[in-house]
C-alpha cells in the first residue's frame, strides 16, 4: 500500500479524499466508495499499490482503441474497486468487491484476489512482450483511477521506456489529479454511461464530470468513446442526439464514438440490447461524426 496522493486532513482523523468527484470524509479504519482506498489513523491509503488482480496481453481494439496504433497489443492490467455503481456493470467480481467479497476486510480482499506486481515489473513484462507487437500498458478492466498512485507511477517509467500508456475509464475524477496525470498518456478510451444527469444519479455520480475529463483529455491525447447501450435506461433518440452532438461540439466529428451492446449481468437481468437499438444510435451518429463502430453485437 501507498500513501495517497490527493487528500486532506480534518478533524478527529477524518480524512477527505480528492482524488474523484464523490469526495469521500473517510473516518479512521473506514474505505471511501471505491473500497479499497482507506483510513488508517488519519492518513488515507491507496490499498492495493503494486498488486493487481489480472494481467492480459489483449489487441488494442479490445480496449476498445480503434484510431491508436491499430494492430497492435497492449499489456493490459487492472486492480479492484470502481467509484461508480452500475447495476450492470460487467466486470462487478473486480470492480464492486463488498459485493463479491461480503463482509470481507479490504486488506484480505486484495490478499486473495491480487498479486504483487510492482511498477518496474510491469515495465519489464511490457518490454518482454515487445516481439508480440506490445506497445506499452493499459489500465483497465476496473477502474482505473481508483488506482491513481501505482497507474501513475507505473505510466511514468513505461514512457521512460520509450512506450505508450493507455487508460480504459468512467473519466470521474477531479481536475487537479487529471491534469497531473494526462502528461503521460497517451490514449484513453473514455465510458460516457448515458447522457442525462438523472441517468448519472442512478449510479452514485453525476454526468457533468466526466465530460470535463473527456474535454480535458481531447487536449492531451487521442481519445475514443464508449458508450453502452440498456435497453429502456439510455436508448432514446434523445439520450443518443446529446451525445453525439456533444461529442462533436466539443471533441470533434473525428472522435471514435463506439456504442456497445449490453448483456444481463450482475444486478440487471434485463434483455440484451436490441440490434435495431444499437443501429438507430449508429445511424443517428453518421450524421455528425466520422467514425463510429458498434462493439458485442
Ligand atoms: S477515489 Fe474512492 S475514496 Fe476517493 S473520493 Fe473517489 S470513491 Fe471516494
Amino acid at each position: 500500500m501507498k500513501e495517497a496522493l490527493f487528500y486532506e486532513k480534518k478533524d478527529n482523523n477524518n480524512v477527505r479524499c480528492r482524488l474523484c468527484p464523490q469526495l469521500c470524509l473517510v473516518e479512521p479504519g473506514e474505505s471511501g466508495n471505491c473500497f479499497i482506498r482507506k483510513n488508517i489513523d488519519g492518513k488515507l491509503y491507496a490499498m492495493e499499490y503494486g498488486r493487481v488482480s489480472s494481467a492480459h496481453l489483449d489487441p488494442i481494439e479490445k480496449k476498445p482503441l480503434y484510431h491508436f496504433h491499430p494492430g497492435s497489443t497492449i499489456l493490459s492490467i487492472g486492480g479492484l474497486g470502481c467509484n461508480l455503481g452500475c447495476p450492470w456493470c460487467q466486470n462487478w467480481n473486480i470492480a464492486q468487491p463488498k459485493d463479491s467479497f461480503p463482509g470481507v476486510s479490504v486488506e484480505d480482499v486484495i490478499d486473495q484476489s491480487t498479486q504483487p506486481l510492482p511498477p518496474e515489473q510491469v515495465v519489464e513484462i511490457a518490454k518482454r512482450y515487445i516481439p508480440s507487437r506490445n506497445i506499452g500498458v493499459a489500465y483497465t478492466y476496473n477502474e482505473p483511477f481508483t488506482s491513481y498512485e501505482y497507474a501513475k507511477d507505473t505510466a511514468i517509467l513505461v514512457k521512460k521506456a520509450g512506450m505508450y500508456n493507455v487508460m480504459v475509464t468512467n473519466g470521474y475524477v477531479l481536475e487537479a489529479p487529471l491534469r497531473e496525470l494526462l502528461p503521460y498518456i497517451d490514449a484513453m478510451n473514455i465510458d460516457i454511461k448515458g447522457f442525462s444527469e438523472p441517468f448519472y444519479r442512478k449510479l452514485g455520480g453525476h454526468l457533468r464530470p466526466v465530460l470535463k475529463t473527456a474535454e480535458l483529455a481531447k487536449k492531451s491525447c487521442h481519445i475514443e468513446i464508449t458508450n453502452l447501450i440498456i435497453p429502456g435506461l439510455n436508448d432514446s433518440r434523445e439520450d443518443f442526439e446529446g451525445l453525439v452532438d456533444w461529442v462533436a461540439n466539443s471533441l470533434g466529428k473525428d472522435t471514435p464514438l463506439h456504442f456497445s451492446r449490453y448483456f444481463p449481468s450482475y444486478r440487471v437481468a434485463t434483455e440484451p440490447t436490441p440490434v435495431e437499438t444499437l443501429h438507430l444510435a449508429e445511424e443517428i451518429a453518421k450524421e455528425k461524426l466520422d467514425y463510429v463502430y458498434l462493439g458485442n453485437v
